[in-house]
């Protein structure tokens, strides 16, 4: 019996366990942290053997195949001695991978990962197919395959895609790449761009890459890397006779023949970013042979994630906006994009050492007041101080938002989108904005 060891004990770290488990590998997991009790259940009643609090290393050592959980970083002890040890280390992707001949479909970048993701997962659907949804969104990729099916829909992060050898997906997206995670990267964001391609690592001409051609950062690597993968760009402007493109405000998707999808204003989304986003999936499901008007129907339908541009309420003629998941400046940049009334911005959090010039046109034209909402505003208040009228400073949502409250007017809008991390005043991004919108709420 080959011996299995698991490092980390939270979604994909027990997803894998209980693959290997079914596969008749001896699995240990192990985590130096503390497992949360609803995994620890999982893993009792299955009869897996497990530690929290620490890694005994005569139990990992021992292993014959490690799968290590994306959130524990390459340079920590226990996974140095392991690669001392040349024993193989996979991430849950890989190792969910091996066990499955479905057709996948992987989806990384720096933004727009979920929301196409769902999109996809959503046509679909709709469409009638056998299909799961999972990777770095709901469940793990091997909790999936556990329950066999015939297509997965991936949402893939750049740590996952650092512990794949094999994985080689039917159709990869990659959305756009923007700096983000480069402490992790050693703040070498050639690294980090080199860890959102390995998703076409193993891809052949067979396979299909659907990328933002009109991002720069995409194609200089396209251009300068030897890709095996089938090319299609997708592209806000017209761009040739291959791939998707807008023209006079239809998607439009053009391989052998051509095909009008559907004008943009029908989409249910608001944003550019949601239309490339749109596209995207669109063009997964063109390869995928989904009718045209399934297509339609599903992205007209199609109702946004959670704390991604998510409507809240109107109150007063003043719409709030919660877009708590832009926790990088490149999301806000698509956010104050899609704004179309003067605005009260509420940002702020942990800066990863964001450079917001990109956000300058936006806030001189469109934000009529800042409330900088962390515990260290300086970075907020040096650079935009002189562009707004009014810059507030505070460390409560509740009051955040009584103060826009206060000076919005009839017409127009609240947005929070933070374009930083949330973790100096919140527990994650997403009890932001569900502060943000219970805070809304109680007006
Ligand atoms: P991810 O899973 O990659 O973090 P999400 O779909 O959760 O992406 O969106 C994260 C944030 O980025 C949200 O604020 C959303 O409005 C914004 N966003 C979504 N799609 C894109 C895109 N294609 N380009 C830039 N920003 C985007």
């Amino acid at each position: 019996m080959k011996r299995l060891v698991i490092l980390g004990g939270g979604e994909s770290g027990v997803g894998a366990a209980m693959l290997g488990k079914l596969k008749k590998y001896n699995v240990f997991l192990s985590d130096c942290g503390k497992i949360k009790d609803n995994y620890k259940e999982v893993l009792i009643n299955n009869e897996i053997e497990w530690e929290d609090g620490g890694h005994t290393e005569s139990e990992i050592l021992t292993a014959d195949l490690v799968v290590k959980s994306p959130g524990i970083p390459d340079h920590v002890s226990i996974v140095q001695k392991l690669y001392y040890a040349t024993i193989p280390v996979v991430s849950e992707i890989e190792f969910a991978a091996l066990h499955t001949t479905a057709n996948i479909i992987g989806i990384t970048g720096s933004n727009g990962k979920t929301t196409t993701t769902m999109m996809v997962y959503h046509i679909l659907k709709q469409a009638g197919l056998d299909v799961a949804i999972g990777g770095n969104i709901g469940e793990s990729f091997a909790e999936q395959v556990l329950k066999k099916t015939a297509n997965y829909v991936l949402e893939l992060s750049s740590f996952q895609l650092d512990g794949i050898k094999k994985f080689r997906p039917n159709i990869a997206v990659i959305t756009n790449i923007t700096p983000d995670h480069l402490d992790r990267y050693d703040y070498k964001f050639e690294d980090y761009i080199a860890s959102k391609f390995r998703i076409i690592k193993n891809q052949t001409s067979d396979d299909y890459l659907l990328y933002d051609c009109d991002d720069e950062v995409i194609t200089t690597y396209i251009n300068s890397h030897q890709i095996q993968s089938t090319l299609v760009p997708f592209s806000l402007s017209k761009i040739g006779t291959y791939g998707t493109y807008l023209e006079q405000n239809n998607i439009i998707i053009e391989f052998n023949n051509r095909d009008t999808i559907m004008p943009i204003s029908n989409l249910a989304l608001e944003g550019k970013h949601n239309v490339k986003n749109a596209m995207a999936a669109a063009t997964v499901a063109h390869l995928m042979k989904i009718r045209k008007a399934t297509i339609r129907e599903s992205l007209e339908g199609f109702q946004g994630a959670e704390h991604r541009l998510e409507q809240v309420l109107t109150i007063n003629k003043v719409k709030y906006v919660n877009d708590s998941k832009a926790t990088n400046v490149n999301a806000t940049y698509y956010a104050l994009e899609s704004m179309k009334v003067p605005t009260v911005w509420i940002v702020g959090g942990v800066d990863k050492g964001n450079d917001y010039s990109s956000l300058f046109p936006f806030v001189n034209e469109k934000v009529k007041a800042i409330i900088c909402l962390g515990k260290d505003n300086d970075a907020l208040i040096d650079t935009f101080g002189n562009m707004v009228d009014v810059i507030i400073e505070t460390q409560l949502m509740s009051e955040a938002v009584k103060i826009a409250y206060k000076i919005t007017a009839a017409g127009e809008a609240v947005l929070l989108s933070p374009a930083c991390a949330s973790f100096d005043l919140f527990e994650s991004y997403e009890d932001r904005g569900k502060q943000f919108k219970s805070a809304v709420r109680k007006l």
